[in-house]
């Protein structure tokens, strides 16, 4: 099976896509950590995202169209894949259904996340990632205590977008370019609505529960 995880920057899908991960036998691909990845790595790649993803600015589609097509081309991924801030626009949806049709797979459904933007914009300032364990925290809504994370506190950072003014580009660019694919998914009965203003343990028990009848 295959999973979209949609939702507005800041609505869960990080945390909820590993949660999924750890119950599930599925990889999660972020395009968002493919990408900071190559900038970890500093290789041409990064040094040219850098200053985009720095800025709350889309990648072009030519460049996640091809992260994924490689993605897609590993076999230890074949229908197995929980997808986490992509499609991020129409145009990389109908890519992904004609790249998944080339492997004879198909998206099983789409979890569509939906949080106000007050939330948002709350998680987002709070967000806090451990750079050891890749855990993800939340000042305000999560914070790491010594029940929940193992690490030092001196691992914990915060992700450079994840700043007030990156946040109003990224949540527009939400509205205009990402949320049109809803009526996409929707057409094709591949839609799941899933209130992300719960609480974690909540919104994963809703999540579970449609993944497991999807494998039955
Ligand atoms: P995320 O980790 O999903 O919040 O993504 C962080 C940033 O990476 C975004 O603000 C964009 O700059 C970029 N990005 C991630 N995924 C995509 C995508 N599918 N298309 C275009 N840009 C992306």
């Amino acid at each position: 099976m295959n999973i979209i995880l949609f939702g507005p920057p800041g609505a869960g899908k990080g945390t909820q896509s590993e949660n999924i991960v750890k119950t599930f036998n599925l990889f999660k691909i972020s395009t968002g950590d493919l990408l900071r990845s190559e900038i970890k790595k500093k290789t041409n790649l990064g040094k040219k995202i850098k200053p985009l993803i720095d800025n709350g600015l889309f990648v072009s589609d030519d460049i996640i169209n091809d992260l994924i097509s490689k993605i897609l081309s590993d076999k230890k991924y074949s229908n197995r894949i929980i997808f986490d801030g992509y499609p991020r626009n129409l145009s990389q949806a109908k890519r992904l259904t004609s790249l998944l049709d080339n492997f004879n797979v198909k998206i099983s459904c789409v979890l569509n996340l939906q949080a106000d933007k007050e939330t948002i914009i709350k998680r987002i300032t709070g967000r806090q990632i451990c750079s050891k364990c890749k855990l993800i925290f939340n000042e305000y809504f999560h914070p790491a205590n010594k029940e929940n994370h193992n690490c030092d506190s001196k691992y914990l950072i915060k992700r450079t977008d994840d700043n007030e003014k990156t946040i109003a580009n990224r949540f527009d660019d939400y509205i205009e370019k990402t949320l049109p694919i809803l009526d996409f998914y929707r057409e094709l009965n591949l839609l799941r609505e899933i209130n992300g203003m719960s609480n974690m343990n909540e919104i994963f028990k809703e999540i579970r529960d449609i993944i497991a009848s999807l494998e039955g």
